[in-house]
């Protein structure tokens, strides 16, 4: 038996044996993912039809839960999904690119300025999303206490599609 899995207007079967975000990497869906564990929540989606196991909604803040909130590398569908990518506004803040220094041949850093503080411990890490919706989780190398911009130190994977 399998579900139905639509996103983006297109039909994808998922089996029972795989998660959504299994299904749809088996059918070569270009599609923002990480840890498939559920720690980064890389590949965090909406439903917009049918509901999500509570399993796969582990560790997303209680108001993006009941707004149909889920993680696709944790998610068995039960009944057929329809999904959408998180409404930007509600997941993501805003920042600027304030400098970049380069620290070794492979590492740079980037400096960002968030339109908004952001409260954070070491050791936390931040999910960096592009204009086109590219979006990849980075570590967070500043000091909380110190300095209200945020560093990043990025090291260039070959061919990466942020990282570059
Ligand atoms: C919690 C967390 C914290 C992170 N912190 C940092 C950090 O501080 N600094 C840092 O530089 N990076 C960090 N990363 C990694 C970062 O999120 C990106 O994965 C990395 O920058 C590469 O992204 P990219 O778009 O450049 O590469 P991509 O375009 O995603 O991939 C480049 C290459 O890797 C392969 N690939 C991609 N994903 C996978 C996968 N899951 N398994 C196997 N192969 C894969 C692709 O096929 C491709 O060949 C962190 C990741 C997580 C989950």
């Amino acid at each position: 038996m399998s579900a139905n899995i639509r996103y983006r207007g297109s039909d994808y079967d998922c089996w029972d044996s795989e998660t959504v975000l299994d299904s749809l990497l088996r059918h070569g869906v270009a599609f923002n993912f990480s840890c498939r564990k559920g720690v980064c929540l890389e590949c965090m989606m909406r439903t917009t039809a049918g509901a999500a196991p509570a399993a796969a909604q582990a560790g997303i803040d209680k108001d993006l839960r009941k707004g149909g909130y889920f993680l696709p590398c944790l998610c068995r569908p039960l009944t057929d999904l329809t999904m959408e990518p998180p409404e930007a506004t509600k997941v993501y803040g805003r920042a600027i690119v304030v400098a970049k220094k380069r620290l070794a041949p492979h590492v740079c850093r980037v400096t960002l300025r968030p339109s908004a503080p952001l409260y954070y411990h070491a050791g936390q890490f931040i999910l960096l999303r592009r204009i086109d919706g590219l979006a990849r989780a980075y570590s967070l190398a500043s000091v909380p206490a110190l300095d209200r911009n945020l560093d990043i130190h990025v090291r260039r994977t070959p061919d990466g599609h942020m990282s570059g």
